[in-house]
C-alpha cells in the first residue's frame, strides 16, 4: 500500500467513514421522521469516538443527531473533550456517586429506579440547575429499567419527582431479540412498552411531551423504530448485520503486513504446540498481527483465513501474541511488505465482520470492541484498497 500513513505500520484498522455515513442514512430512511441517537459507546464500537462523531454530525447536517448515546460517564466526558456540545445520553445505569461528574459534563442520564432518580435530583438541587433524564422501562432485558408490569406503582412516583429541577425528557426500552429471524418477541416488547406509556401520568400542563424510543439498529431497520420519536442505532453503522435483510456497507478492515516469507520443507512445524506441520514444501507468510492486537486466537487452527494479493489463504498453527502465520503456498509472489487482510476486502475477495464473528462463536460487536489499542485506526472517506 502506498498510503504514507500505513507505510510504517505493521498492522492497523481501516475505518471507512463514508460507508458509516451510508449506513446511517439507511437507518434514517427506514425510520423516517424519527430523531437519531447514534450509539458511540465503547469508543464508537472500537472505531474511534472523535472521528465517528465528526462523521455522524456531517451525515445528519444541518440539524445534527438528536443526541449521542454512550454507556459510561467517562465516554460522555470524552465527547465534550471532542467539542460535542449537543445532548449526550448515558444509557447504562451509572454507579452511585458518579452523578456529580455526569452533571458537570452536562450529560443526560437514563434512570432505572427511584433511588437513582433521587440521587439525580439531589445533584440538580446542589447544582441549582435542571438536569434531564430518560426513564428506562424493562420489558424483558432484565438488566436495568423500571419493571413494565408495575408501572402503576412507580409511574406516579417518578412523575412526582420530575419538575423544575428534573426534566423527564423521555422513556425508552431496549430489545433483546430484534436481530433474530422471528420478530414476534420484539413486537411483544414494543406492545408492553406502549402499554406502560399509556399508563403513565400525563405530562403536567405546559411541560414538553416526553419522547418515546425503543429501537436499536435491527428494530429501526426492520420495524421503522415502531414509529416512535427516536432510534438508537449502533452496530449497523459500524458494518455489523442487524438481523436478516439489509446488508450494511463494510466499515472496518483489519490489515497486517507480511513481515517474513519462508519456504519450508515437508514436516516443518509452526506455532506454539506445533499444531501444524507442512504437508509438502510450503511457503509460509508471517503476518505482523496477533492476539495481542485483538486478532482472535480461536481463528486458528479452526478455519481462519487472510486475504493476500486478493486470494484467500488459511492461517496455520496457533496465533501468537504478536504474529500469525498464513500458508501462502498458493500465492507465488507473496513477499515481505505485502498487506494481508484479516477482515475486510482485498480486490474481489472479502472476509466479512459477521463471518469472522461466526467463526469464533461470537458476535460482530465483540470483534469490533476487541480490536486492541496496538492497532492504529486509519480513516478513509471512500472504499479502502490494498496491494
Ligand atoms: C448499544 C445500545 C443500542 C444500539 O444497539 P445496536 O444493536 O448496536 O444497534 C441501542 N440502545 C441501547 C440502550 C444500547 O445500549
Amino acid at each position: 500500500m502506498s498510503d504514507p500513513s500505513t507505510a510504517a505500520a505493521r498492522a492497523w484498522v481501516e475505518v471507512d467513514l463514508g460507508a458509516l455515513q451510508t449506513n446511517l442514512r439507511r437507518v434514517r430512511q427506514a425510520a423516517p421522521g424519527a430523531g437519531v441517537v447514534p450509539m458511540l459507546k465503547a469508543d464508537a464500537y472500537g472505531l474511534g469516538t472523535a472521528q465517528v462523531l465528526r462523521a455522524v454530525v456531517e451525515a445528519t447536517a444541518p440539524q445534527g443527531p438528536w443526541a449521542i448515546g454512550v454507556a459510561a460517564v467517562a465516554e460522555g466526558e470524552a465527547l465534550r473533550g471532542f467539542g460535542w456540545s449537543g445532548r449526550v445520553v448515558v444509557f447504562a445505569p451509572v454507579a452511585p456517586g458518579e452523578e456529580r461528574r455526569a452533571a458537570a459534563a452536562g450529560l443526560t442520564l437514563a434512570v432505572s429506579d427511584l433511588d437513582a432518580l433521587d440521587r439525580w435530583a439531589a445533584v440538580a438541587r446542589e447544582a441549582g440547575r435542571p438536569l434531564a433524564f430518560h426513564l428506562e422501562v424493562d420489558t424483558g432485558m432484565g438488566r436495568s429499567g423500571f419493571p413494565a408490569e408495575r408501572a402503576a406503582g412507580w409511574g406516579p412516583a417518578a412523575a412526582a419527582r420530575a419538575g423544575d429541577l428534573l426534566a423527564w425528557e423521555g422513556c425508552f426500552t431496549h430489545f433483546h431479540s430484534a436481530d433474530e429471524p422471528e420478530l414476534a418477541p420484539t413486537d411483544e416488547q414494543a406492545r408492553r412498552f406502549r402499554e406502560v406509556l399509556a399508563a403513565l401520568p400525563p405530562e403536567p400542563a405546559g411541560a414538553p411531551r416526553r419522547l418515546a424510543h425503543c429501537a436499536n439498529s435491527a428494530a429501526a431497520l426492520r420495524r421503522g423504530g415502531y414509529g416512535m420519536d427516536l432510534v438508537r442505532p449502533g452496530i449497523f453503522l459500524y458494518g455489523g448485520r442487524a438481523g436478516p435483510g439489509a446488508e450494511p456497507e463494510p466499515v472496518a478492515s483489519v490489515r497486517a503486513r507480511v513481515v517474513r516469507v519462508a519456504r519450508v520443507p515437508a514436516g516443518a512445524t509452526v506455532g506454539y504446540g506445533a499444531t501444524h506441520a507442512a504437508q509438502g514444501p510450503e511457503r509460509w507468510a508471517t503476518l505482523g498481527i496477533g492476539y495481542g492486537d485483538g486478532l482472535r486466537r480461536a481463528l486458528a487452527p479452526g478455519g481462519g483465513e487472510a486475504l493476500l494479493r486478493g486470494r484467500r489463504v488459511p492461517l496455520v498453527g496457533r496465533i501468537s501474541m504478536d504474529v500469525t502465520v498464513a500458508d501462502a503456498t498458493a500465492v507465488a509472489d507473496a513477499a515481505p511488505g505485502d498487506v494481508a487482510t484479516l477482515l475486510g476486502r482485498d480486490g474481489d475477495a472479502e472476509i466479512t465482520l459477521d463471518e469472522v464473528a461466526a467463526r469464533v462463536g461470537t458476535i460482530s460487536y465483540e470483534i469490533l470492541t476487541g480490536l486492541g489499542p496496538r492497532l492504529p485506526r486509519m480513516y478513509r472517506q471512500g472504499r479502502a484498497h490494498t496491494s
